[in-house]
This record gives C-alpha cells, structure tokens and sequence, in this order.
C-alpha cells in the first residue's frame, strides 16, 4: 500500500494555499461538510466548459456527441468506483438529499402502504429521516427507530427486534456525519435480507474515506455526493440494484425520461435514464468521474491509513484536555470528531476557531436526534480529510486549549 505524501499532495489542491483567515494560513477541517477540490477537477471541469459543453443525448452534432460521451464515461467511472455491475444502475442526481428523496418517491410510494415500517437509526441525518416520515405521513405508515449506545454505536440486538412481517426497508448511514461511526452496514444488510427486507446505505461521509464495493457489501441502494469526495455540488449518486430500479416508478416526469409521449400514454425509457429527466447536471457530473478518478488513483486504502493515524492522533490530544468531551467514542470511526468544550457554547468555540484561521462546524449537523441522544444542542465537528496534517491537528488542539483557559 502507497502511502500519502501530505505536503506533496496539498500541493494538488489550489485553495489550500491561496487562503488566508485572519492574515492566517487557512487550516480546513469541516470535510465532513464539504471537501476541497484538486486542481485536476478544476481543469477538468474548465475543459468541459471551454471546448465540450453542450446539451447531450439528444443532439447529433459534434459537440454533443463529444458531452454525451464525457457524461457517459463519467457514470462508468462511478460505476467502476463503488464496484456496480452494470452502468444502469449509477443514477445522476443532485446530491445523497436528491438520491433519497427519489428512492422514497419512486420506490416507497409505490410498495410501502398503510400500516408498514421502515427501520432507520438514531444516528441518521436528516436527509435520510424526512422523506420517510413525509412518505410514512402520506400513506400512514412508520418508522422504527434502531437505539444509539453512549459510545455512538448501533443496538444491533435492538435492531434485528424491530423487524417483522410489516417491515419493507431499512436505511442505515454508512458513517454517521455527527460521530464518526462506521457502523456494520454489511452485517445490517444479511441481517435485513435474511428476512427480505431491502436496504438502503447512506454514504455520503463513507465513500471518500474508505473503499466501498457496493456488491461485497450487498446493498440495494447506495447514495453519496460529490462536493464531499473532492468533486463539485450539484451532483451525487444513487446506486441501485438494476431489478429494483426497474421495478420504481420515476420520481420526475420530463425530457429524456421517456420513450414515447402522447397525450393517452407516455412509456417511461428504461434506466437510468427513468430518473433523469430534464437537462441533467452535465458539467458536475465530468467534474465528479475526475474527482473520482483522482481519489482512484492515490487509493482508499492509503488515505485511510493517513485519516486514521490523524484521527488517533487529535483524539489523544483533545481527550487530554481538561472540560474536552468527545461526542461518539465508537470502536470504529472515520476521521470526524464532535466535542463540545466544558460549557462553553460550540458556536462561540467556533467562531474562536476561525480567529485562528481554523474551519470547523458548529450546530447540530442536521442531526438533531444524535444531539438529544447525548443532551446536547449542538458540537463543535473537526472533520479530516487526507490533506490534513499532524501540524494542523497540533494547531487545533493548542486553540482549544486556549479557549478552555479563556473560559476557566
Ligand atoms: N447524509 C449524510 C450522512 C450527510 O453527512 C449529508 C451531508 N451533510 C447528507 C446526507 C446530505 O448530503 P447533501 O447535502 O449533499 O444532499
């Protein structure tokens, strides 16, 4: 296994340099929120922009070939990425919120009725708890929820209780935004199939961190965006397994999602074009299969390896401070850290940070069951990617010690 060259590899990422905050060099620990791009993305996205652009599918002129092949080549690359069978079964949406809200319009409303379940868990964000209560709302169905430990990890005893002959999916995150925690999703998944439920992974803080093989893994569906894996917004994923993308119905009616439209009957195109109807995200989806192949190319298994020595690392030092608690202390945890600092509100802690050049996040991380789990508000969320240093998480920790002395 390669391993990270952080000071070469910083060099990759334009905006690392060029910041300053507070007339400080700009240290960037909110990834979790969203992560930086290399330059390769940029260009990338500029030579689209500059000699590629135009609307694809439909057209036969040159250019529209030459977009239609960039677009294409860019969902096989995902597909590659996350290990899908087939292309069809990598969707263009606009981001994890997106890919949700499409599986519970064009799956949920059509096979979750009156009086079903669906499993989700306490640590789930909030893009993966509303649209199941609007669905359950609607059709008068509800949700289980699977309980948290103090240490951020799921009840999987708990868990494997809530089933039962109503239930039909389970949502789970891979990695919880507001803890770190990696939760078992394969072993959450054979559980869930064993009783033929289907299930349905939030990955949106997971597949910039660690290798995800959606087969090994054996998901039905799997959800992530790009500006959290070094890619532009606007643009994520929704994996699905081709029979069940099949089976739904689409969640947009438009351009490009038919194959015929008259004004008795329109017959829906086959996937994945069903569910991208409309003028779809062309440039950010190019910028992504770069952002992809970048992160391809200097290997999840290394970043990995450098995240968690970071994460071992800044956990050490903080829990050593006096008045530092650490919200989510799983066994297994990507590099994101939530503390709060004696009774010092995170907000203030925040802003004290970004005095020191320091970008973390403050709030409730659109979790705000995780923060009534723990009796807490909100944290403050230092978040790394592989372009963080041990100099940077030093330069944290010796601000945090400030700000303790400050409030003693
Ligand atoms: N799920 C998780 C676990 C997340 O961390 C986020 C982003 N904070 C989302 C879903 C929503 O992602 P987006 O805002 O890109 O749709």
């Amino acid at each position: 296994m390669s391993m990270i060259d952080v000071e070469r590899l910083r060099g990759d990422f334009p905006i690392l340099g060029e910041v300053k905050v507070h007339g400080r060099d700009l240290i960037y620990l909110d990834n979790a929120a969203s992560s930086q791009m290399p330059r390769v993305v940029i260009e990338r996205i500029a030579r689209y922009q500059c000699e590629e652009h135009a609307n694809i599918h439909r057209g036969v002129h040159h250019l529209s070939d030459v977009a239609t092949t960039a677009y294409e080549s860019a969902r096989s690359t995902v597909r590659r990425f996350i290990n899908a069978r087939e292309d069809r079964e990598v969707i263009f949406t606009s981001g994890t919120t997106d890919a949700i809200n499409l599986v519970a319009h064009g799956w949920g409303r059509a096979f979750v009725g009156a009086g079903d379940e669906i499993i989700l868990s306490e640590v789930e964000h909030h893009a993966n708890i509303v649209p199941w209560q609007m669905l359950c709302e609607e059709k008068g169905a509800r949700i289980r929820v699977i309980p948290v430990d103090e240490r951020g990890e799921l009840d999987l005893d708990a868990y494997a209780g809530l089933f039962n002959e109503r239930t039909r999916l389970v949502g789970i995150t891979h990695v919880s935004n507001a803890l770190g925690t990696v939760n078992p999703v394969r072993e959450m998944i054979a559980t869930a199939h064993a009783r033929g439920v289907p299930v349905l992974v939030d990955g949106a803080q997971a597949v910039a961190h660690e290798p995800v093989d959606v087969q090994a893994l054996d998901c039905d569906f799997y959800t992530f965006s790009g500006h959290k894996l070094y890619g532009p917004t606007g643009i994520g994923i929704l994996y699905g397994r081709a029979a069940l993308l099949e089976k739904m119905r689409p969640f947009k009616g438009g351009g490009d999602m038919i194959l015929s439209v008259s004004f008795e009957k329109t017959t829906y195109n086959t996937i994945p074009h069903k569910f991208e109807a409309g003028t779809p995200p062309i440039m950010p989806a190019v910028g992504l299969g770069a952002a992809v192949e970048y992160l391809s190319a200097l290997g999840l298994p290394a970043v990995a390896a450098w995240e968690q020595s970071l994460l071992a690392h800044a956990t050490e030092r903080l829990t050593a401070i006096e008045g530092v608690r650490i919200i989510g202390t799983a066994r297994h945890k990507a590099a994101v850290i939530s503390f709060n600092i004696a009774d010092v509100h995170p907000h203030d802690v925040g802003s004290l940070l970004n005095d020191e050049g320091i970008a973390v996040r403050t709030g409730h991380h659109c979790a705000q069951p995780v923060m009534k789990r723990y009796g807490v508000p909100a944290t403050v969320r230092a978040s790394f990617a592989f372009y963080n240093t041990r100099a940077e998480v030093d330069a944290l920790v010796v601000a945090v010690q400030k700000i303790r002395r400050l409030f003693e």
